[in-house]
């Protein structure tokens, strides 16, 4: 694995090896195939940051399934005080389908709160949320991912798919920022 690279003015040291991710996402994959056989998922990879990981899970998964892809993009509410963040590009009809959302990161869950929200709006049968990181201790939501291939402590991370400002999405390992 590489050393210590530097991404605009921030350090970042190996975090995670692709061989450690190959590992943890073959291991969501065969839960997945288990649990999902005869259901014909439609898997909604939510862009950009889960790019890298949905082209991986979706080449292990074995059952009859699809995919598409969908963007979360902020905007301002009118009467809203925080950030509210609005699903873009679902063309589907999801109404009586089960559905798995593939995401980078599970944070604070606010983005898949409300991801989850708008998608039940549509009536589908389930949805199923996969994730490549979950950051149980930093979590503000009720929301519980039913597949993660990777639990972290509160850092910021870099590499396979996820980026430090844009930069970062082509690492292949995962890497972690050196606080100074
Ligand atoms: P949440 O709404 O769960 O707090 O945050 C989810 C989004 O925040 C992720 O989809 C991702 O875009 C971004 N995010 C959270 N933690 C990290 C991190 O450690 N690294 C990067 N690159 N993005 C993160």
């Amino acid at each position: 694995m590489d050393t210590k690279i530097q991404i605009k003015d921030r350090f970042f040291t190996p975090y995670i090896s692709k061989e450690k991710i190959a590992e943890a996402v073959a291991r969501v994959a065969s839960q997945m195939n288990e649990d999902l056989a005869g259901k014909n998922p439609l898997f909604l990879c939510v862009l950009n940051g889960a790019f890298v990981f949905a082209a991986d899970l979706f080449r292990e998964i074995k059952v009859d399934s699809e995919i598409s892809f969908i963007r979360m993009k902020s905007y301002e509410g009118m009467h809203s005080t925080g950030e509210v963040k609005q699903i873009y590009g679902l063309q589907q009809d999801i109404t009586d389908r089960t559905v798995v959302v593939v995401e980078d990161i599970v944070d604070t869950g606010f983005t898949i709160q409300q991801l989850l929200k708008q998608l039940y709006a549509h009536n589908p049968k389930e949805v199923k949320v996969a994730t490549l990181l979950f950051k149980p201790e930093s979590l503000k939501c009720d929301v519980k991912p039913d597949y993660v291939a990777l639990e972290i402590p509160p850092a910021f991370i870099v590499g396979y798919g996820l980026d430090y400002d844009e930069q970062g999405r082509n690492l292949k390992d995962i890497y972690v920022v050196v606080e100074d």
